[in-house]
């Protein structure tokens, strides 16, 4: 555990168990260890036959454990609550989910349900957005808001406006000048009262790589110039008790509390003046940016890590505003975050195979047909027998450099035609093998280990941003890994590997592959139930991985799967570029009976049902009924 740092940033959900399995603790606190969720049990679970008791799903896997969502709700919520009364605040903290983050239904049907009793609301940025927050917090707490943020046409705003004739606690957040006049206009022709927030553009800068939208030129937000003009707009409209709420966002991951104080230092003041100045002010949206320890270095200048915690987070949020509204004897407004990275992050976890790992070559010297060298007089022929002598003499350096020439030579050689490609693979495994005797090939090489995986699909912020993530083996965490490794996805593209660890290292401790056909070795990818699942693509068509959610249970297993979705299949990835897979089984299954196959056709109707992964021993069952293969044929 300590050698892939698991306590720093897993805690207090991810340990190891006595198996050597990662463990789940799925509320965050010290439980039996009969009451830990163990990873490896869930994969069986899901992967095995249905015949067998299983779900009969292949990998890879999302797991979500909606305990943990839960947790982190109310853990958030707690350092808030906290921190106001610890500071004799005269408000509350009233929170939203950005559905941004992670838009499945179930996510945020949980967060809607679980953030119910204290009125924790969710955030929309886009029209499908609104139309999914708005279903979802019909089920909500009336008071929960539903802010409305990013670009906005007039269809967008009618619908916000709706909402609010729905009984939606809806916000209208302007984040251009231009979307008052068409609230204005739009409100009065459906004769609804909007409630309207602004988005600031601070001067506070986060200089990381998530806060290249924040500072005076970021790209959202209004200026001071325009905020003002804002307020007289309003105030000629008689409108301006309409004005109800700031909101900023200097970024995501916002490293310290330093600046994170800063920003909302600077937005209270600007809360404060828009009192001043008569508006109907109640609440301060500090938008996201509560930040996760990838590495569990709690470093403050690193994107993969933050130097606080939730309740140190809530208390410089909760002081900032305070101090500044004290200053101005202003009334403490409520305080809303638009936290997404830190409530859905830790409870996904992407669960794949690794299915085979490069082996470096040792031939013996019988084995590698020199006698072809021993014969020639030509320039290769002189370079292999100085190679010889030297090393019979046992003068290493020279033989380097004479094993060099050879090489060489060789290479030409071959290029022009000269040199068959049996003599060429002699050459290689020669100067393989000296460089092995002599000691100058790297002793512990770095091995390559094939994923069944698309990063594109599962990883995207890694090969956009380099976003770092835990990537952990799930099991046989007793056994002391014996090989560095890199991962390379399936994708036939040269981005589609991982080599850039947490805690700066450029490869991973992995297990050699054992058991039978040296499949089953299974790796975890922590942390990333935060915008992955939106943002990947369908590289070479790869789709989804396959999802289950997974719960706490008091019964005979420490958990129960409460819902088992299988991944995009070849036919649904298909169908996602304008291809009409049905239409293509039709093709093919009349030119099979043209052919006289048509028993062909079952197996091809199981080509585009199955997912577009490998299918292995493990992830479909029995080796020996293999379920998928055309051999029945
Ligand atoms: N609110 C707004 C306006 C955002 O742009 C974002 C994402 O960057 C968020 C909230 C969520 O941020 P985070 O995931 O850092 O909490």
């Amino acid at each position: 555990a300590s050698l892939y740092k698991i306590d720093c940033w897993g805690a207090p959900y991810f340990s190891v168990n006595s198996s050597g399995n990662i463990s789940v603790r799925p509320d965050g606190a010290e439980t039996l260890p009969h009451q830990e969720i163990d990873l490896l049990k869930i994969v069986k679970k899901v992967s095995e036959p249905k015949s067998n008791g299983g779900l009969g799903l292949q990998l890879p896997l999302i797991v979500r454990l909606p305990d943990i969502l839960k947790n982190r709700l109310e853990s958030l919520q707690s350092a808030f609550d906290l921190a106001i009364r610890s500071q004799g605040y005269d408000s509350h903290y009233q929170g939203v989910y950005p559905v941004k983050c992670n838009q499945d239904r179930f996510i945020v049907e949980d967060i809607v349900e679980f953030g119910s009793p204290f009125r924790f609301g969710l955030e929309a940025g886009s029209k499908p957005e609104l139309l999914l927050t708005m279903s979802c917090l019909c089920k909500g707490s009336p008071e929960a808001f539903l802010i409305c943020n990013g670009f906005k046409d007039a269809e967008y705003i009618s619908l916000a406006l709706v909402a609010r004739k729905l009984a939606l606690n809806t916000v209208i957040v302007l984040e251009q000048e231009e979307e008052l006049d068409l609230v204005i206009e739009i409100s009065r022709k459906l004769a609804v009262v909007p409630i309207i927030g602004l988005r600031a553009k601070l001067r506070t800068k986060h200089s990381g790589h998530f806060g290249s939208t924040s500072g005076e030129k970021g790209k959202f937000g209004l200026t001071t110039m325009q905020i003002l003009r804002v307020v007289r707009k309003l105030e000629q409209e008689g409108m301006l008790h309409c004005l109800q709420l700031l909101h900023f966002h200097i970024g995501s991951q916002i490293p310290s509390t330093a600046l994170l104080a800063d920003g909302v230092g600077e937005a209270a003041q600007i809360y404060c003046e828009l009192v001043r100045l008569g508006a109907g002010m109640r609440v301060i949206d500090i938008g996201g940016g509560l930040g996760i320890d990838y590495d569990g270095s709690r470093s403050t200048d690193s994107d993969v890590s933050v130097g606080y915690g939730l309740e140190e987070y809530a208390a410089a949020v909760v002081q900032a505003v305070r101090n500044v509204c004290d200053q101005k004897f202003v009334k403490h407004p409520v305080i809303c975050s638009e936290s997404g990275r830190a409530i859905v992050s830790h409870h996904s976890i992407l669960i794949f195979e690794a299915v085979s790992a490069t082996v470096a070559d040792k031939p013996t010297m019988s084995s590698l047909g020199l006698q072809y060298f021993e014969e020639v007089t030509d320039d290769a022929g002189v370079d292999y027998r100085n190679l010889k002598e030297a090393a019979a003499r046992g003068e290493f350096d020279n033989c380097l450099i004479y094993a060099d020439q050879f090489k060489q030579r060789c290479i030409d050689q071959f290029k022009e035609g000269s040199l068959g490609i049996e003599q060429l693979a002699a050459m290689d495994g020669l100067c393989d093998f000296l460089s092995n005797a002599i000691g100058v090939s790297e002793s512990d090489p770095i091995r390559t280990y094939h994923a069944n995986l698309s990063l594109f699909t599962s990883i995207p912020d890694f090969w956009a941003i380099g976003q770092l993530f835990p990537i952990v083996p799930i099991h046989r965490l007793d056994q002391r890994p014996g090989v560095k490794g890199i991962l390379s996805d399936l994708t036939c593209d040269s981005d589609g590997k991982i080599d850039k660890f947490i805690g700066g290292e450029s490869n991973l401790p992995l297990h050699e592959l054992a058991g039978e056909g040296r499949r089953g070795y299974y790796l975890g990818m922590f942390l990333g139930g935060a915008y992955q699942e939106a943002l990947g693509g369908l590289h070479n068509l790869f789709g989804g991985p396959s999802v289950v959610r997974v719960s706490k249970s008091s019964g005979p297993h420490s958990f129960g799967v409460t819902r088992a979705v299988s991944g995009l299949s070849c036919g649904d990835v298909l169908r996602a570029m304008q291809h009409e897979p049905e239409l293509m089984f039709e093709t093919l299954k009349q030119r099979a009976e043209e052919m006289s196959r048509v028993a062909l056709a079952s197996g091809l109707a199981r080509s585009f049902h199955n997912m577009p992964y490998l299918i292995t021993a493990s992830s479909c069952g029995t080796a020996n009924s293999n379920p998928y293969c055309y051999c029945d044929e």
